[in-house]
């Protein structure tokens, strides 16, 4: 059976839906204004710094204070905290630690069981530590459907009904019309509703929030400081910025699919561009005509997938599909905008919801993912133990950044928890080989993938042979 989606191109109306949209991501400029921390300027002492304003950076900011009130802790931030990846995604929430309990399974299965509890436990802690600190994210425990579009998807629905089961979770299989009483597509044959491990949140709000309540706790934070290298010294670690120079005892690099600051780093990031709309507010008849009252986050089945939710005030944020890496793995603002992928979200959402003909999106941007072949955050130190890094979320790190951030600080202060003694936590994923042949195998998996898709999902040699090297590319 062929691909669900559309082989003719995307339309002029299907065009002409996103033509005004803000250049923006819908999060980032629906916050209100605030001002910028001053840049880093001169020479300053820090006990921690923390290179990066993410979510990974801000939730080991508050941690170093929680561990330790006096420590004196410095996040420098490239331009401003929350604007990387933080402040760009779908604002899904998962418990998983590990792309999902599939990509969990086949590469920790012995951990797995203490992997999940740990990611649970990081989860109800997450949202408990909104409560504590007072901010609001518009948090919604709000679960997720996972909807098959081919019938062929059935099993795999089942299958994955029955491991997210085993590992304790609240999981129903929903037939065709119970999924349209749910989300009104006529696509849907049948989905996957899990109501447990799974959130949405409003990102913007949740970065903004860890930023004001790491400053409420005694951080230093200085924006528009984008660091530009890292020196060995007698005593810790030189970290040099544009305007000024910070010597710490301890730096945590929480830079994500940005241009690391160590060579070892790069090695096993390749960053990817996924792309997002956002809908004008549905209005009465557009509601009626989705149902959707649960709210869920909604994603589809193939390699090539789609994640959409609806935001507080009830427009669609549409994402996904296409994951875009470029030869040498460039990140910057003028990557932000991809008109193809655009003009296919556009139609892809049309074909979802024929419904909603003549709605608009006021919103659209892109974001660098910081893909590494396991597809799970990975750590590491350098400079003899005064550096320590976490990144790799692969696209699902909103929850995860959380557990990142901490096993990171844990890492760089040499404390032992159960996490540090993880094999996910010690070992590092394989390495993507250098360009240019990084851009052809990269190219070659997307293209096998998207083939797998428009063909019963029927994995060719090449896929195969990754699989079985442990190798993989996602989003
Ligand atoms: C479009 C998109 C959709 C996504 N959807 C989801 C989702 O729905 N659910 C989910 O779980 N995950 C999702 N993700 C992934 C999730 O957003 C990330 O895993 C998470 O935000 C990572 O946080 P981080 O702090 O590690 O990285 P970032 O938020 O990218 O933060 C890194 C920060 O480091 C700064 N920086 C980099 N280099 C330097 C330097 N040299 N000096 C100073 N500062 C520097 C950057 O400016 C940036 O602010 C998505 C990602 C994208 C891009």
């Amino acid at each position: 059976m062929p691909s669900p989606w559309p082989a003719a191109p995307p339309t002029q109306a299907h065009r002409a839906a996103y033509a005004d949209a803000t250049r923006k991501s819908f999060w980032l400029d629906t916050l209100p204004g605030r001002d910028p921390h001053a840049p880093l300027d001169g020479a300053l002492d820090a006990d921690l710094c923390i290179v990066g304003g993410g979510f990974t950076g801000l939730w080991a900011a508050l941690y170093a204070k929680a561990l330790d009130p006096a420590r004196d802790v410095v996040v420098l931030e490239a331009t401003r905290c929350g604007a990387g990846a933080s402040g760009r995604n779908g604002g899904f929430v998962q418990a998983s630690l590990t792309h999902g309990i599939g990509n969990g399974l086949s590469r920790f299965p012995d951990e797995l069981d203490q992997l999940e509890r740990l990611g649970l436990e990081n989860f109800h802690a997450l949202a408990s530590d909104l409560r504590r600190l007072g901010i609001d994210a518009e948090f919604e425990a709000a679960g997720d459907l996972i909807v098959a579009l081919e019938p062929r998807e059935i099993a795999d629905l089942e299958e994955e009904a029955e491991l997210v089961r085993r590992f304790g979770h609240e999981a129903e299989l929903l037939d065709a019309e119970r999924t349209r009483a749910e989300v009104n597509s006529p696509m849907y044959v049948g989905s996957l509703w899990t109501r447990t491990g799974s959130a949405l949140v409003h990102p913007g709000k949740l970065a903004d929030g860890l930023r004001a309540s790491a400053i409420h706790a005694g951080v230093r934070i200085h924006e528009y400081s984008p660091v530009r290298g890292l020196d060995k010294t007698a005593t810790g670690v030189s970290v040099r910025t544009e305007g000024g120079v910070l010597d710490a005892r301890r730096a945590l690099l929480a830079t994500s699919a940005y241009p690391p600051l160590l060579r070892a780093i790069g090695r096993y990031i390749a960053p990817v561009y996924d792309y997002v709309l956002v809908t004008e507010p549905l209005d009465a008849s557009m509601c009626d005509a989705i149902a959707w009252t649960g709210r869920q986050g909604v994603s589809d089945l193939g390699n090539q997938f789609h994640y959409y939710r609806l935001t507080a005030d009830r427009r669609i944020l549409w994402g996904g599909y296409d994951a875009v890496y470029r030869y040498g793995g460039p990140v910057g603002p003028q990557l932000d905008d991809h008109e193809p992928t655009f003009a296919k979200l556009s139609q892809h959402l049309f074909t979802t919801f024929p419904q909603l003909d003549g709605l608009r999106f006021t919103h659209r941007w892109g974001g660098a993912i910081d893909t590494c072949s396991r597809f799970s955050v990975f750590f590491g130190t350098a400079l003899g133990g005064r550096v320590a890094y976490a990144l790799g979320y692969t696209g699902l790190g909103v929850a995860a950044s959380r557990f990142g951030g901490r096993v990171g600080l844990d890492l760089l202060d040499g404390r032992s928890s159960e996490a540090t003694a993880l094999t996910m936590v010690r070992r590092r994923p394989l390495p993507f080989p250098p360009e240019p042949l990084r851009t052809g195998v990269i190219q070659l998996t997307r293209n096998r993938l998207a083939a797998a898709d428009r063909n019963d999902g029927r994995r060719g040699l090449w896929l195969r042979t990754l699989d079985r090297l442990g190798l993989g590319f996602d989003s």
